[in-house]
């Protein structure tokens, strides 16, 4: 016997044994059955299981098989994985024969990334129009490339055990396509028909059953042409739902929900009726029908919709149907759908069909409700196209909870994030999760939320929490969650987590000179910041410029006031006699009285804190040229001098002179302007005019300080970013002076976005603690 031949037919067919363990978003995606398919056709024998932090897989076979296995999974995974790290290890190869798919492990540290709720996809579409189809009309249609996830899921691993799903057995037809490997169903969790899933009910506002199933959804379209308002329970909570083209169904909503003014969403059949409405860009058109389908704000054309969907605003917030219920109701409704979040003020969606029936009792008249219960609150994710790109403006569902890359970051920080617009944060090796929009903390529900949402964090959305990152101000109420949780605390200023936030956002290293430009944070000085400059060095960072302060009457009140901010302004600029100044709108709303009671405040220095902010001099000008004296929502009044400007040209660009300050940092006077747009206003030149100029002059200040600093990287970021026409003419001034701007993609520039930045910036401040050997 030749001793050679054993050895080559070792060499080229003895099986060999890997371990490969998959991190990243891998699960709900129909990710095993995919390493399935791949190894059966491979000739592979092991297994593939769902772990905590992945997917593992156990192969045997030859090396270049196992090599192709890797390979595809590598470079071809399903449509929506996103695989973050593979880690193979050598093992002994397994004598067994075949490969399957076993039942999720559970012990472990979970830290796998679950989905987002993608929307309806086009084999899933088709089979509900599909008359033949045992799925025909069904409203809870999904495979593994669509559906619900993070809405449904209890505790990862992803199965159906441990989602909101359990509750329905599946039915034989339903299982043997979740068993079978060639079946698009192969263990999709969300798996579900007419004879074993969710259904229809309709309710009337004593929780009677009105309807079910199909003749459900009937009535509720019938109820909708009749100008009726219906609450209607989708993928991540309610929606209240009535004719967009109807003005008396809509002004009714506002009315009952106590919101005037604030743009309402819409629901538009199908592309191409939103495209009648509306222009779409192709990037336009890309985020619409993406895998989120988030609400995208559109330049609005047609007149299909009712005036007061969004008063006064160009824009017209926008979406396609995304669940199958939707496809089914905006199909037989033919027409557009006001579609907004069900929740009274700002307080957190309304998830639940009993807390429905008790908080939109006096809203709806209807409830269209199903029984596939919602385990965490979602709000429709919101998106604009700001300089050739996505900027998200809300990141909840489809966008939420996807892991952000952010080098170097240490695992387990949590960051509570601020006071409006709040999301938390969690930190791993090499990448943060941020939560989805939970909203404003000004109320118990919503400190609810916010409280359940921390809650959730640990099991769901990382490790072992170690440090509690949270905003410098004392007393918001998510600095007392952070206290609560009896950990070790890092204070991050506001506007030095926007920053961050923001650089993370672009995978940018310091240095960068930060632009955070906001309504107001907590400065490190104690006082209330939001027109800010802030550089951050890889161990330090520094306020280097602000805009020039000025006091705000009211403190709080200001926000709803912009008024008392054009007050304030003038007081700065004028003293006394900015009282008597009742040639100006912003003055003369106010009675005698009111201006002797102000005046008095200002003078004494009473509840009249000073402020660098931003957004309260956006309020001011808005206030002064006439366009708004009271607010009804966050932003308004600056939302509305960006939209006076709409296809205005600057005539003049305010000048702000840059100037040296007591402690040294620089100072952006705001005076120079202030008298020219006075002069303006005085003029008689349109709001829209004065708004264009002072964008110009505000980016040439921006110039000037990013000339003083000399660091080539701008971060613009801050609620006032949110605003196009700043951001654009900012990034213009910005490369034409040589400099290199950068402004969000995905995080949102609001408050939204802050826990981002204090989880990187707490990292960074943790990591330096540590004794050096560690
Ligand atoms: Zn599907
Ligand atoms: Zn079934």
């Amino acid at each position: 016997m030749s001793p050679a031949r054993p050895a080559l037919r070792e060499r080229v067919a003895a099986p060999v044994g890997r371990r490969i363990r998959v991190r990243g978003a891998v699960q709900g995606v129909g990710f095993r059955p995919f390493v399935h398919r791949q190894a059966t056709a491979l000739g592979l024998s092991g297994w593939v299981t769902n772990t905590p932090d992945g997917v593992t897989i156990e192969a045997s076979g030859t090396q270049a098989d196992i090599d192709s296995l890797i390979d595809a999974i590598a470079h071809a995974p399903p449509p929506n994985a996103q695989v973050a790290g593979i880690e193979i290890d050598e093992i002994a190869a397994a004598a067994q024969t075949g490969f399957a798919i076993r039942a999720s492990q559970i012990a472990g540290v979970a830290s796998a990334e679950i989905l987002p709720d993608i929307a309806t996809c086009d084999a899933c579409l088709a089979e509900l129009f599909d008359p033949a189809n045992r799925r025909h009309l069904y409203p809870f249609v999904n495979c593994t490339h669509c559906g619900p996830r993070y809405s449904i899921v209890e505790a990862i691993p992803y199965d159906r055990a441990r989602t909101s799903m359990r509750r329905f057995p599946l039915c034989p037809a339903c299982q043997a396509e979740y068993d079978d490997p060639a079946d698009r169903r192969f263990h999709a969790e969300a798996n579900a028909c007419p004879v074993c899933g969710p259904s229809l009910t309709l309710r009337d506002g004593e929780g009677r059953t009105l309807a079910r199933f199909h003749g459900a959804l009937l009535a509720t379209v019938t109820a909708l042409c009749q100008g009726r308002i219906v609450a209607v329970k989708g993928i991540g909570g309610f929606h209240l739902m009535c004719d967009a083209g109807n003005e008396a169904s809509v002004q009714r909503l506002r009315q009952r929900k106590h919101r005037p003014d604030r743009p309402l969403a819409v629901m538009f059949p199908s592309l191409a009726a939103l495209e009648v409405e509306c222009p779409v860009s192709p990037l336009e058109c890309d985020l619409l029908c993406g895998p989120a389908h988030p609400i995208v704000l559109l330049r609005r054309l047609g007149d299909a919709v009712a005036p007061s969907v969004a008063p006064g605003n160009p824009w017209l917030g926008a979406m396609l149907p995304y669940a199958p219920l939707h496809h089914l109701l905006l199909s037989e409704f033919g027409r557009p759908l006001v579609a907004t979040s069900a929740n009274v003020s700002d307080e957190t969606i309304v998830t639940d069909e009993a807390d429905a029936l008790r908080r939109l009792g006096g809203i709806a008249e209807l409830f269209l409700v199903h029984d596939r219960p919602i385990v965490r609150p979602l709000d429709d994710s919101v998106v604009r196209v700001v300089a050739g790109r996505e900027l998200v403006l809300r990141r909840a569902r489809g966008l939420a909870p996807l892991a952000i890359p952010v080098a170097g970051v240490a695992a387990g920080i949590l960051a509570v994030g601020g006071h409006l617009k709040t999301t938390i944060a969690v930190s791993r090796a090499g990448s943060v999760v941020l939560g989805p929009h939970i909203g404003d903390l000004e109320t118990l529900a919503a400190r609810d939320a916010h409280r359940r949402a921390i809650d959730d964090s640990t099991s769901l959305m990382g490790g072992a929490i170690g440090r509690v990152a949270h905003d410098m101000h004392p007393d918001y109420p998510s600095t007392g969650e952070a206290r609560a949780l009896d950990r070790p605390m890092i204070a991050v200023q506001h506007h030095l987590a926007h920053v961050v936030a923001c650089m993370a956002d672009n995978g940018i290293e310091p240095p960068v000179l930060g632009v955070a430009w906001d309504g107001t944070g907590f400065g490190a000085d104690g006082t209330i910041w939001g027109g800010e400059f802030i550089v951050v060095e890889p161990e330090s960072w520094r306020r280097v410029a602000h805009l020039r302060t000025f006091p705000l009457p009211g403190g709080e009140a200001v926000a709803r006031e912009p008024r008392r901010a054009a007050l304030g302004l003038l007081y700065a600029s004028f003293g006394a006699d900015a009282l008597e100044m009742t040639d100006l709108p912003a003055v003369s709303s106010f009675t005698a009285a009111e201006r002797r009671v102000l005046g008095g405040m200002l003078e004494r220095g009473v509840n009249c804190p000073a402020t660098s902010s931003a957004g309260r001099f956006f309020d001011a000008v808005a206030a002064l040229c006439g366009l708004r004296q009271r607010a009804s929502y966050e932003g308004q009044a600056a939302a509305e001098l960006e939209w006076a400007a709409d296809g205005a040209t600057a005539h003049r660009a305010y000048e702000f002179p840059v100037a040296e300050g007591e402690e040294g940092e620089s100072i952006v006077d705001w005076r120079p302007a202030l008298a020219s747009i006075l002069e303006d206003v005085r003029a008689g030149i349109a709001p829209g005019a004065i708004s264009a100029a002072l964008h110009a002059g505000l980016a040439a200040a921006i110039v000037v300080v990013a000339r003083r600093i000399g660091i080539p990287r701008v971060a613009l970021t801050g609620g006032c970013f949110q605003n196009a026409r700043l951001t654009e003419t900012s990034i213009g001034a910005l490369r034409a002076a040589g400099f290199e701007p950068i402004w969000h993609r995905r995080v949102p520039p609001n408050d939204g976005g802050i826990a981002l930045g204090q989880a990187v910036w707490a990292s960074r401040v943790a990591q330096r603690s540590l004794p050096p050997c560690v």
